[in-house]
């Protein structure tokens, strides 16, 4: 899989590290799976010490095992870096006027803070 095809969902991955589902977690930049050819959702299964992916596409179809531990700490780090990153943009463009929003509104801030906070629990 060359990643530079394709971006990932920030809100999906964190949330797949906090339960069990079907999340597209691999997407298209502008956040449409469809655009990069994702038409199944990756399913995360959590066990008691790993996380299991089983992304249909793009193919070939694969297993992806991680520690449990290695993958709470790798989003709490992601998604904290994204969060004090975007903050200050946030903060600058919160009473523009714009047709067009930056990305940073392509999430729900607040439920992306609870996710980190949820996070931060696990992993200390
Ligand atoms: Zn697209």
């Amino acid at each position: 899989m060359d990643f530079r095809n394709y971006a990932t969902d920030i809100e999906a991955l964190s949330l797949s590290s906090l339960k069990e589902g079907a999340y597209f977690i691999i997407t298209c930049a502008c956040g449409c799976p469809g655009c990069a050819g994702i038409d199944m959702p990756v399913r995360v299964t959590h066990e008691k010490e790993y996380v299991t992916w089983y992304p249909a596409n793009p193919l070939p179809e694969r297993i992806l095992t991680f520690k449990k531990e290695d993958y709470h700490y790798s989003i709490y780090s992601l998604l904290n870096e994204y969060l004090v990153t975007t903050e200050r943009y946030r903060r600058k463009f919160m009473n523009a006027d714009w047709h067009m929003k930056p990305s940073v509104y392509l999430y729900n801030h607040k439920y992306l803070l609870q996710m980190r906070e949820k996070l931060a629990k696990l992993i200390l």
